[in-house]
């Protein structure tokens, strides 16, 4: 937060083990240390913040270290992000400061999602306002009238200080100065106002990672989690989280409209929908981006996650730029997708999910259809349904208990997606973190209730639009 410094750090910030091993602190410390943090989560979860809840959940790594003074979060160098803590810091600035520094930290990761463009980042009146923006944010959210404060000192910029300098100097020019809620409406009209100043501020103190090089981070891991939690959180705000809907339409009122990039992500994301517009992007629906997210998080080759290998319509409508594939020695994933013929089955969602699984790099994908009974097929090849529905028969072919078409399947899916009406007894499969269950409309999504509870989503079918 207030780190300013720019010295080369002691250890390399994405080298977890070195990390921890760099002058552990106390053990009292760092107990209560990781208390603090959790706690924050939580409240974040329950309350506070959908978004840095969902940013955090991300953060498969959060160590505590004195390798650095304060609080960041830095890519890890295999497409995941990793919170890192003085836990002194954190001990120092106590439950509210902690909650601060975090929700801090996740909207940076935000606005720099939103406002990657290189020219605004090397401007460091951005990076002051930046600051003021975010810090002003946070206190109306978190409802704090003060920055934390470590022993006596306030910790960070004070977005009423910096208003207070930019009125006078405005005045000084015998121009007219914004008020204070004018000044903070949106992130970048902080920006536009601090550039009317004949002498703008300075970024010092400000936050650890800012500084371009300080932190390892890269800007498609940013993109990739940031898209990711926008995403859960619109999915949380439309399933009726009012938190989380209260949230984003505030960071949309701060960032729609302001830049193109801004205004393309937020569109791609079909946002608009939670203002009771419709969407711009009419072709692709909210399972669709469901789906993605889930796909993307359960095919993670071992810490890497598995990208899209070329644009693809899809992917590119979702507002993901084409990311890096980052091939190891790793095996290919294996994906199974089961299809229930025994209602009426959209054919079109198989086609989507075709071509979508054709643009997921090193996966290898069984499409299996089933009623009473599974028969395993090629996308393309007609299928013919018959009465009755048993998921069991899926769970126990996938499982490799029985024999189909004389072979058992030999493979160990790492995700298994089911597309049916969710009408048929309910099962438990013996990894169900591993199942995705699609369920079409009017069907029963019992999944979700399901103990343990199992990913599932609506499909809605897409409207046909050619008639062949
Ligand atoms: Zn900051």
């Amino acid at each position: 937060m207030d780190h300013g410094l720019r010295r080369p750090h002691v250890v390399d910030l994405a080298d977890r083990r070195a990390l921890v091993r760099w002058r552990p602190a106390d053990p009292d410390v760092l107990a209560e240390a990781e208390r603090l943090k959790d706690a924050a989560l939580l409240d974040f979860g329950l309350t506070d913040s959908a978004v840095a809840s969902w940013l955090y959940a991300k953060c498969h790594h959060q160590i505590a270290t004195t390798a650095i003074e304060t609080a960041a979060v830095v890519s890890s160098g295999d497409g995941s992000c990793l919170l890192i803590y003085n836990p002194d810091f954190f001990v120092g600035i106590g439950l509210g400061g902690v909650k601060f520094v975090l929700f801090h930290e996740a909207r940076h990761l935000v606005h720099r999602h939103l406002f990657a463009d290189a020219e605004l980042r090397a401007d460091p009146v951005f990076t002051v306002a930046a600051e003021v923006a975010i810090n002003h944010v946070v206190m109306v959210r978190l409802k704090r009238a003060e920055l934390p404060l470590l022993r006596g000192e306030r910790v960070g910029i004070d977005p009423r200080t910096v208003h207070a300098d930019y009125v006078a100097d405005v005045a000084r020019q015998g121009l007219t100065a914004l008020d204070y809620a004018e000044f903070v409406r949106t992130d970048l009209g902080v920006y536009a106002e601090l550039k009317r100043m004949r002498n703008p501020p300075v970024p010092t103190p400000v936050c650890l990672h800012l500084f371009d090089g300080a932190v390892p981070v890269d800007q498609e891991t940013i993109d990739a989690v940031s898209s990711s939690v926008l995403l859960n959180s619109l999915l949380g705000a439309r399933r009726g989280h009012t938190g989380a809907e209260s949230e984003l339409l505030d960071l949309m009122d701060r960032t729609d409209g302001s830049s193109e990039r801004a205004s393309r992500i937020w569109g791609s994301l079909g946002a608009g929908a939670l203002r009771g517009r419709t969407a711009r992007t009419g072709k692709v629906d909210w399972w669709q981006r469901w789906l993605v997210d889930v796909l993307a998080s359960k095919l993670r080759a071992g810490e890497r996650l598995v990208y899209p290998k070329k644009r693809g319509a899809v992917l590119a409508a979702l507002g993901l730029d084409p990311l890096l594939s980052r091939s190891g020695p790793e095996r290919d994933k294996v994906l199974v997708i089961a299809y229930d013929t025994s209602g009426s089955m959209p054919y079109r969602v198989i086609e989507w999910l075709t071509e979508l699984v054709g643009e997921i790099d090193r996966v290898q994908a069984h499409w299996l259809s089933f009623d009473a009974v599974v028969m395993p097929f090629k996308p393309g090849e007609r299928v013919l349904g018959g009465g009755g529905t048993s998921f069991q028969a899926v769970v126990d072919y996938v499982e490799g208990r029985t024999v189909v078409a004389g072979q058992r399947f030999e493979e160990k899916p790492d995700a298994v997606v089911v597309l049916t009406d969710g009408c048929a007894p309910h099962v438990t499969p013996a990894e169900p973190d591993k199942w995705i269950w699609l369920i079409t409309e009017g069907g029963d999504d019992w999944p979700d209730a399901h103990t343990p509870q199992m990913d599932c989503h609506r499909v809605r079918v897409p409207e046909r639009t050619s008639t062949r």
